[in-house]
């Protein structure tokens, strides 16, 4: 998340905005604020309540400013990790960088000083983003020009915005794999987002989506744009399945009516007979909408979602996504007795959250459980910025339908086929499906 604004609030905007964000990360968070004379940066783990009250956040001053959520794919979760992360270039301008997605290639050094000043500690070090923010530090010009000689030669998925010199920055890599938008403020000044729903809630505009390739610098003159790269769009389409807000709007297209319609054709795909069909919720809640209308069966809710818990998928270890996943989800008996229930799930990856509905129904009385998930077979890793880890993690990796079905004792399990997913989720960009299909953008 970024801001420019001239008399603005903005720490409290950027927190205020984090809250929109913070299904995308529940770690740690961040923000670093300031002006032409210098950025204060302040991190804390946990969630945006947590991190980021305002008796740590007020001392922040400044008409630009960045915010972060974190959850960690590159390197342990951390308050050292946390971001955004604060250096000094060789020539003594403060600046201070965030990042959303993974760095799978990056020129040279591993070693930077540390955050908030100038080189003090020199050590190893473990995130992709601290290590480019290295690199940004010995390079001359704005931070703008930095970016533009850097990112041409690293990989992955990446967007970035940073703060320098009284300026905003935002970037995206060629592929686009992550989603950023651009809106104007309502009072004059700029915001840039991860999703949309931040500039909803910020009270902004949405002008744009920050092109592939492109760099946005926003200042006293407005908002001047360049190219560093060719785009060859490749969004994740899983930000469509499970990781964006249904509220936002990604590649041209309603995150909510893309859910919806992946419901409705997973119907068509994969029916069933029976008498109720339930999301697993909150995630699947539109799917199974979908999936109701496209069926006939009436739609109904069988399973409570604790909203005290955080969000299961995006938790660092496998032990800490089983305990969220049994805290989180309860079944409501007397909605599920006696009744052959379809459960809707937005995705298979594990098969840990799955393997505990379907048990918890048929604990409380449903005559049949028949799982349908909104998307294809997790089969492949993600290198671009989801923590879908090695093959022998996904559950899909050398099962079937049937297989899964079993070892999950549903009654049975179908999925939305790829081609089928990527026809209703088209927009206005092409997509990385890879996880899915195995069909990698980059090597
Ligand atoms: S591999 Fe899957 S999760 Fe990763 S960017 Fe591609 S579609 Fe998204």
């Amino acid at each position: 998340m970024g801001i420019w604004a001239r008399g603005a609030q903005i720490a409290d905007m950027l927190t205020d905005a984090l809250f929109a964000l913070q299904h995308r990360g529940q770690e740690s968070a961040g923000l670093s604020v300031g002006d032409s004379s210098g950025i204060a940066t302040h991190r804390g783990m946990g969630l945006v309540t947590e991190a980021l009250p305002a008796a740590a956040t007020r001392h922040l001053s400044g008409h630009v400013g960045i915010g972060h959520v974190r959850y960690s794919t590159s390197a342990e979760s951390s308050l050292d990790n946390a971001q955004p992360f604060a250096a000094r270039t060789a020539a003594g301008a403060d600046f201070a960088l965030a990042h959303n997605g993974n760095l799978t290639m990056l020129p040279v050094p591993v070693e930077v000083g540390a955050v908030g000043g100038p080189a003090v500690e020199r050590r190893h070090a473990q995130s992709d983003t601290r290590r480019l923010a290295a690199l940004l530090k010995d390079e001359p010009g704005s931070l703008g020009d930095a970016l533009a000689r850097i990112l041409p030669r690293t990989g992955g998925a990446y967007c970035f915005v940073g703060v320098s010199a009284g300026a905003l920055f935002a970037a995206r890599d060629p592929r686009g794999f992550r989603p950023l938008s651009i809106g104007r403020l309502a009072g004059g000044g700029w915001a840039v987002a991860s999703e949309t729903v931040a500039l909803d809630n910020l009270g902004a505009t949405a002008l744009r989506d920050v092109a592939p390739g492109e760099i946005v610098e926003v200042g006293e003159h407005g908002v001047h744009s360049r190219r560093f790269g060719s785009a060859k769009p490749a969004l994740c389409v899983f930000e469509h399945v499970y990781i964006a807000r249904p509220d936002s709007t990604i590649g041209g297209r309603s995150v909510f009516d893309v859910r919806r319609a992946l419901g409705v054709a997973l119907a068509r795909c994969a029916p069933a007979d029976a008498d109720l069909v339930i999301p697993v919720p909150d995630t699947a809640r539109i799917a199974a909408l979908g999936y109701a209308e496209g069926s006939g069966i009436p739609y109904g809710e069988g399973l409570f979602r604790s909203p005290y818990v955080n969000r299961s998928f995006i938790q660092p270890s496998p032990g800490l996504r089983r305990r969220a996943v049994r805290a989180k989800l309860s079944p409501i008996a007397s909605a599920v007795a006696g009744r052959r229930v379809v459960v809707v799930d937005d995705s298979v990856v594990r098969a840990n959250s799955i393997k505990h509905v379907v048990a918890i129904l048929r604990k409380a009385g449903a005559a049949e459980v028949h799982v349908r998930v909104a998307s294809p077979s997790v089969r492949w890793p993600c290198f671009f910025g989801v923590d879908i880890g090695t093959s022998d993690e996904l559950v899909a990796d050398r099962r079937s339908a049937e297989q899964i079905a079993d070892l999950v004792n549903a009654d049975s399990l179908g999925y939305l086929p790829a081609e089928v997913m990527l026809e209703q989720a088209h927009g206005t960009t092409g997509f990385c499906a890879a996880c899915f299909t195995g069909e990698y953008p980059e090597e």
